[in-house]
């Protein structure tokens, strides 16, 4: 063969490592190629019984325990759910919606105290788009810290994945590093600070002990959960899960960040931490078949589903950073 056709066949083989290494992201590329660059039209309100009262024509308010709020987006077409946390002394907000509204009036007609953001994950759906918040905490994670020495921190384009719903990756100026398992004082209430990635490497849940409250984020939610984008891990939610199931004690009411359905907040519960357990062992074993292409869907439960790649390409072995931040687990089963 000349020279130059082996420098052809080089190319090519480099092209597809190169493009088997980056599928996750070239998969997301072609996502943002596919869309038209906006968030698609609202949904039509649905029923959302007696429980939700609607603060506007698209934000519900659910009061889910003492001082704990559920802000529902039910028309936007991922149907999130934000949390207002309050203690006396000051309020969390657990995630911000994608933006396409301001939270911050439902937030000033529930708590007048100072209210700190906390993003669940840097995924555009959870950030609130470009609104300045004047306190944001984000989980302490030594690769984000070394990003951010003067505490502005711009998300990178795969860690906010907002493309393809025209939405940029903002800067923030960080005001508070929460660090892993510390107690987030609100006076009267403290919530810990539980690091639970596989969805991505930067997500977090907070856990109100005293109450059996888990917010959980992306982590987990009722229908189809995400394990297959670029920074998602399957051995890291395989250990998050672990990790939960040692905590959680059996009354634990989880809410999560989307919905598969109305009416209400996304509530779930330690059996389904069991069922996500169980359904990754049963993934990683080979028990549970993946239908479809790519991603692939797993079914966990009559609740949860998993869409991740298929098996052949799946990664069991625990990110380097989660190993580091939280030791392993002996592993089960
Ligand atoms: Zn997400």
């Amino acid at each position: 063969m000349p020279a130059k056709w082996w420098l052809v066949a080089l190319s090519l083989v480099a092209l597809a490592l190169w493009a088997g290494s980056e599928r996750r992201v070239l998969l997301m590329v072609y996502f943002e190629w596919q869309s038209d660059g906006t968030p698609p039209p609202l949904k039509a309100a649905p029923d959302e019984g007696a429980q939700s009262s609607w603060f506007d024509d698209y934000f519900t308010v659910e009061l889910l325990a003492p001082g704990i709020y559920a802000i529902g987006e039910p028309r936007y077409h991922q149907e999130n759910y934000n949390y207002l946390v309050t203690g006396t002394e000051r309020a969390v907000l657990f995630d911000a919606g994608p933006g396409v509204r301001d939270i911050k009036p439902v937030i000033d007609s529930l708590t007048r105290l100072p209210v700190t953001f906390i993003p669940s994950h840097f995924h555009y759906d959870h950030i609130g788009a470009d609104l300045a918040f004047e306190r944001i905490a984000v989980v302490n994670l030594p690769y984000l810290r070394e990003r951010a020495p003067d505490n502005h921190l711009t998300l990178t384009s795969r860690e906010h994945l907002g493309g393809a719903e025209g939405f940029a990756a903002p800067t923030w100026h960080v005001s508070e590093w929460l660090d892993v398992g510390a107690a987030i004082d609100l006076g009267g209430r403290s919530l810990e600070v539980l690091y639970t990635p596989g969805h991505t490497d930067d997500s977090i849940s907070l856990w109100d002990a005293e109450n059996a409250v888990l917010l959980s984020g992306d982590y987990l939610y009722p229908g189809y959960l995400y394990g297959f984008l670029p920074n998602s891990s399957m051995g890291d939610y395989l250990l998050s899960a672990e990790r939960l199931l040692t905590l959680l004690p059996q009354n634990v009411a989880i809410y999560g960040a989307h919905r598969l359905k109305p009416p209400g907040a996304p509530r779930l519960s330690r059996d389904d931490v069991q069922a996500l357990g169980d359904g990754l062992l049963g993934m990683r074993d080979g028990s549970i078949e993946g239908q479809g292409g790519y991603p692939q869907t797993f079914l966990l439960n009559q609740r949860l589903q998993m869409l991740a790649e298929p098996r052949w390409l799946q990664d069991w072995e625990p990110s380097t950073l989660e190993t580091q931040l939280l030791g392993s687990l002996e592993p089960r089963g």
